[in-house]
């Protein structure tokens, strides 16, 4: 292993026995893998768009259409929510078996692959009979049996970084899911809690670090999240773009078509112009930096 001691707190003893699977081989072991015919790995930067929440048919459609065109590789968007407080309002109310039934709608009439978060193991039969990849959010990063059961259906898994989890958690997370012999894991970050940043609304700070970092231990792709992260519109092509520069595998950003009325997370959607010029910037900046961005339209 080239990399002997690669990060401040992962060890060697760390890569051989706590995360040999998701450790890499040597400095060029990179995983290729392909999920509805989207392609991942180095020199691939897919894109995962839509809504926070899967709102209504009408909306989940309409923003399929239209992200389509702007060049994106999967929809996204919650059914099944882990919403930060209990009490509902008509508009803030998980759509659940309904909003997965839209998202089948959607990808029937796009062919768009779709990629949904899952929160408990006894709707995994339901939700994997419409994802093409199972979303474990950031709050269930660490709930082990969750990760074991998605692992054992086969299907492909984002798992995005919790916001107060080290690479290493992170890692051994990773691991739970590719001990059950499924490979197609994606990480994702998505933001983390630091005391000191500059703006207490920001909610989290992105850590771009981790891309390379995690890179250097793992084979497994790194994508990034921006939208989830900032919580603030105005800086998510930013991060965006600073996540193609520093080598993100792959971008999730939060599209809307009228992102203040957004049920969900209202301040962190962009609308599909923002969207549309932000993909043809990241194309131009994927030229520079050899990796194809979206489905490369
Ligand atoms: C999401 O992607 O909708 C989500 C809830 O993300 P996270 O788990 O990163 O908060
Ligand atoms: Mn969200």
């Amino acid at each position: 292993m080239e990399n002997s001691n690669p990060g401040k707190d992962i060890s060697l003893e760390d890569i051989q026995s706590k995360f040999p699977l998701v450790a890499k081989k040597d400095s060029s072991h990179y995983s290729n893998f392909e999920i509805a015919n989207v392609e991942f790995g180095p020199g691939k930067c897919p894109v995962f768009a839509g809504p926070n929440m899967v709102e209504s048919k009408e909306l989940i459609i309409d923003v399929a259409l239209n992200i389509q065109k702007s060049g994106a590789s999967f929809l996204r968007g919650g059914a099944f929510k882990p919403l930060t407080f209990p009490y509902r309002s008509e508009k803030y109310t998980e759509t659940r078996e309904s909003g997965l039934e839209w998202l089948a709608e959607a990808k029937s009439i796009t062919g768009m692959p779709v990629i949904t978060e899952i929160m408990e193991e006894k709707y995994l039969s339901m939700i994997g009979g419409v994802a093409d990849i199972l979303q474990i959010g950031a709050r269930n990063m660490q709930n082990y049996p969750l990760l074991t059961a998605c692992a054992k259906s086969g299907k492909p898994i984002m798992l995005k970084r919790g916001f107060g989890c080290s690479l290493r958690d992170w890692l051994g997370a990773a691991e739970y899911i590719l001990v059950e012999g499924n490979k197609r894991v994606i990480l994702c970050e998505r933001g983390i809690v630091a005391p000191h940043t500059h703006r207490s609304t920001s909610r989290f700070l992105l850590d771009l670090q981790v891309v390379p970092a995690a890179q250097e231990v793992t084979h497994l792709p790194v994508v990034t999240d921006p939208s989830h992260a900032c919580f603030w519109r105005p800086w998510v092509p930013k991060l965006a773009k600073a996540s193609v520069a520093v080598g993100a595998n792959g971008l999730m950003i939060e599209v809307h078509p009228d992102p203040s009325q957004a049920a969900v997370d209202p301040l962190q959607a962009i609308d599909y112009l923002e969207f549309n010029d932000l993909m043809m910037q990241l194309k131009r900046l994927g030229d520079a930096c050899e990796v194809t961005v979206g489905s490369g339209r």
